[in-house]
Parts: structure tokens; C-alpha cells; sequence
């Protein structure tokens, strides 16, 4: 067990340890961010790599018993399974402790985590908007976080001071900051993250079910763009699924209008309107230069 050099906990839960979980498991461990961090997921399985990967100081599958005596708990499950965790280990939690979270979607944050908590215990949910389409704790790294944004969603009622250690936690992972409102929050990612996977998954899906004839071609020929999209349909289906869910109502609103935005290009290429789509594919190409002016361009296992 390596000796913390800078804990800002006593001790860490983490409910969950897959690639999220793992990555921060890593940074808490490299950087001694804990005095003791404990590991606490379904299987045996999981579990018995955690330990051979040397992500944890204590590790087991009891939730209710990992929590215990824990400063800080992160819930790194899918959102589907949020209720169910936070039913198991409401009672068990300390008074004063912080529970927080790495959801993809916010809103469902409160409504699914925050009945199950005792009075005294600070909910402070909060995404790292950082991923790739692996998962399970081997497929974690450190450098995950690095110069990727971490959003905050407090309710207005929540005591600062648990606000700022969990934002000290994700800074020290080399995260940078920024707080919104939970409903806000939804609906940003509802179109740069949500909209994005659907369409891989529905292309993708429309791709691979057009006849055995065109299937070898369509995996020969992939470099045309398609297999950019296969590597993004690749993500974890339970992971996903949990998404759309949650997330419904703002990956609708955005649905909607990129169906009309979608049926104007159809219109546009239907009609051979080739300035229109011009106009489109100039403004898009903006978006590209603003990606790379904001520093954010590069997958996360090539920043470094
Ligand atoms: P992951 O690699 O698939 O790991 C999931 C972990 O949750 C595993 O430890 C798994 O345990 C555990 N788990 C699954 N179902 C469970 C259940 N019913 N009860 C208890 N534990 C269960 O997932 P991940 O990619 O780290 O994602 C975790 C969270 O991070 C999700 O809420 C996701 O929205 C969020 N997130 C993901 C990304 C991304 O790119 N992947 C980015 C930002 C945020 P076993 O292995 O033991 O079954």
C-alpha cells in the first residue's frame, strides 16, 4: 500500500470500478488524494481485478459495509442502477459525509439518489466529461481526466465546503471546473454527447443490416467515415441504454430539431441545391476550429 502524500480524504468509496471508477481509483492512488480508498462493485469478478490492479486498499461486494466510515462516496454505476445503490447504502452512511456521482445525465441525480440519503449527508453530483467506448477496470488510466471539463450540479441548498472538496478531488486529476444547473446540464450534453451516440448507433445498426452481399464490403471500405462511427457504436449498450432513459426529455427537444435540420438537407440534396448545402458544410467546418482553439480536439487516449 503506497503511503498518501497529499490526502484530501480519509477515506474514499468508490461504488463501481470500471473505466471511471478505475481512472480515478488511479489518480487517488498515484497522487496519495486518500488515506484509504475501498472498492465496491457486483461481481467477484470485477472485484478480484480491482484488488490484482492495485486500485484499492479495501475491497468488497457488501455496498452498505463499503460505505461505512467513508468522507466521500462515488457512485461510477450505470444510472439505471442508481435508486438500488443508494437504497442499499443510504442508512449506512455517516453523518456529514459527502456522496457524489460520474453520471452522464444529472437531473435523475435527485430524483433517484437523493430520497434514499439521511439529513446531514451532502449530495453533490457531478460529471467528468471524459470516456472512450472501453469499459471495466482495465481500461482505465490516469491521464483519462486531463484538461477535460468536470461539471458540477449542485442543488442551491448544498453546504459549499462539500462542494469544494469534491471539486478539489476532480482539480487534482487535472480536471478544469465549471458549475451548472442540473437541468442545464441535460440539455448541453443532451447534444454534444447523447445526440452524437444515437447516430452511431442508428447508422451503424442501418449499415449492418443491408444484406450479407454489401457486408464485406461495408467493413473493407470502412476508412470512409464509417468506421469512426463503429468505434463510438462500440460503447457499453447498458451504459447507453441508462442514458436515453435518464435523459429522455432533452434528447428529444434536441431529436426534434435535428430531425427538421436533417429533412432540409434532404430537401437541399433532393432539389440539387448544391449552395445550400455548401452553406451548411462551410458553418460546420467552424465548429471544428473551435473545438481545436478550446483544446479539446484530441481523443482521450492520444493527449498524451
Ligand atoms: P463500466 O466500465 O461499465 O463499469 C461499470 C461498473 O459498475 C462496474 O464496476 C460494474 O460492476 C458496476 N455495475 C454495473 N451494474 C451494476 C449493478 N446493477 N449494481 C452494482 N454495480 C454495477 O462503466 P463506466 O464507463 O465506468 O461508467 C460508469 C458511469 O460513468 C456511468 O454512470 C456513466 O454514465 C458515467 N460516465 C461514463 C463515461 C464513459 O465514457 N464511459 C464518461 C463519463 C461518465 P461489475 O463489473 O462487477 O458488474
Amino acid at each position: 500500500m503506497s503511503t498518501p502524500t497529499n490526502p484530501l480524504f480519509k477515506r474514499i468509496t468508490l461504488i463501481g470500478i470500471g473505466l471511471i471508477g478505475s481512472s480515478l481509483a488511479r489518480v487517488i492512488k498515484r497522487d496519495g488524494l486518500a488515506e484509504h480508498i475501498c472498492v465496491s462493485t457486483r461481481s467477484e469478478e470485477t472485484l478480484n481485478k480491482a484488488i490484482e490492479l492495485g486500485l484499492c486498499d479495501s475491497a468488497t461486494l457488501d455496498q452498505a459495509e463499503a460505505v461505512k466510515d467513508a468522507d466521500l462516496i462515488i457512485i461510477c454505476t450505470p444510472l439505471g442502477t442508481y435508486s438500488k445503490v443508494a437504497e442499499t447504502i443510504g442508512s449506512h452512511i455517516k453523518p456529514g459525509a459527502i456522496v457524489s456521482d460520474v453520471g452522464s445525465a444529472k437531473k435523475c441525480v435527485f430524483r433517484e439518489i437523493a430520497p434514499h440519503l439521511p439529513e446531514g449527508v451532502h449530495l453533490v453530483p457531478g460529471h467528468p466529461v471524459a470516456g472512450t467506448e472501453n469499459s471495466g477496470p482495465e481500461s482505465g488510466f490516469a491521464e483519462l481526466f486531463l484538461d477535460r471539463y468536470f461539471i458540477l450540479t449542485p442543488d442551491k441548498d448544498t453546504d459549499q465546503d462539500a462542494v469544494d472538496r469534491v471539486k478539489g478531488l476532480w482539480q487534482a486529476a487535472g480536471m478544469r471546473i465549471e458549475t451548472m444547473d442540473a437541468d442545464h446540464h441535460d440539455q448541453v450534453l443532451a447534444i454534444t454527447s447523447h445526440l452524437p451516440q444515437l447516430i452511431a448507433y442508428s447508422i451503424v445498426d442501418t449499415a449492418t443490416q443491408v444484406g450479407d452481399d454489401l457486408q464485406k464490403e461495408i467493413f473493407q471500405y470502412s476508412a470512409g467515415g464509417f468506421r469512426d462511427f463503429t468505434r463510438i457504436a462500440a460503447s457499453d449498450p447498458v451504459m447507453w441504454r441508462d442514458i436515453f432513459v435518464e435523459n429522455r426529455e432533452a434528447v428529444l427537444d434536441i431529436l426534434n430539431r435535428f430531425d427538421e435540420d436533417l429533412t432540409a438537407l434532404k430537401r437541399a440534396i433532393r432539389q440539387g441545391d448544391g449552395e445550400k448545402l455548401q452553406d451548411v458544410f462551410t458553418r460546420t467546418r467552424s465548429a471544428r476550429r473551435g473545438i481545436i482553439e478550446a483544446n479539446q480536439h484530441l481523443p482521450e487516449d492520444q493527449k498524451v
